[in-house]
């Protein structure tokens, strides 16, 4: 596997999770020309990436560190933790951010309540949850307005 040397790349994006966020988000990146690898334990998982996806895969447990050290995350700028487990997404992402000083640490949230966690290790977090209320009352108050209108 051809990567990256010794210093940290500014372009190289490792996501975890190979699902429905993963996989549009690791499609989207590498189109737009990103340096990126997707880690998955199910290696049926990758089946799902458009054919044109042009970066790298690896199967394994993510938070297994001989999977992360495989990936080279040493050299990442960024990593995505977008399994469907919390406890897995703090996990690696605490990982990439304490021991392996990755820049750009971001990951998905089931659960709001958690999100303190990651504020403790600067690490950002994205919780559909939150983003589905907020958009959810958007397009109530929108609907209300236009209601009043009529
Ligand atoms: P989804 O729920 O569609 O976003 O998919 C989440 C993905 O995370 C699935 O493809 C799982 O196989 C993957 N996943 C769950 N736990 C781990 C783990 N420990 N390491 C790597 N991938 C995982």
């Amino acid at each position: 596997m051809e990567l990256f040397k010794s210093h940290k790349n500014s372009d190289y994006t490792i996501i975890i999770g190979c699902g429905r966020l993963g996989t549009g988000l690791a499609d989207s990146l590498s189109d737009s020309g990103g340096n990126v690898m997707v880690i998955d334990n199910d290696k049926d998982a990758f089946r799902k990436m458009s054919s044109s996806y042009g970066g790298l895969t690896l199967i394994g447990d993510a938070t297994d560190i001989d999977i992360l050290k495989e990936a080279q995350i040493e050299n990442a700028n960024a990593v995505v933790c977008v399994t469907n487990n919390d406890n897995t997404n703090i996990m690696v992402a605490q990982i990439a951010k304490e021991l392996f000083k990755v820049k750009h640490v971001i990951s998905r949230l089931y659960d709001p309540e958690r999100e303190c966690l990651y504020r403790e290790f600067d690490i950002a977090t994205i919780c559909p949850a939150v983003l589905s209320a907020n958009e959810i009352s958007k397009l109530l108050g929108n609907a209300k307005k236009e209601d009043e209108v009529e």
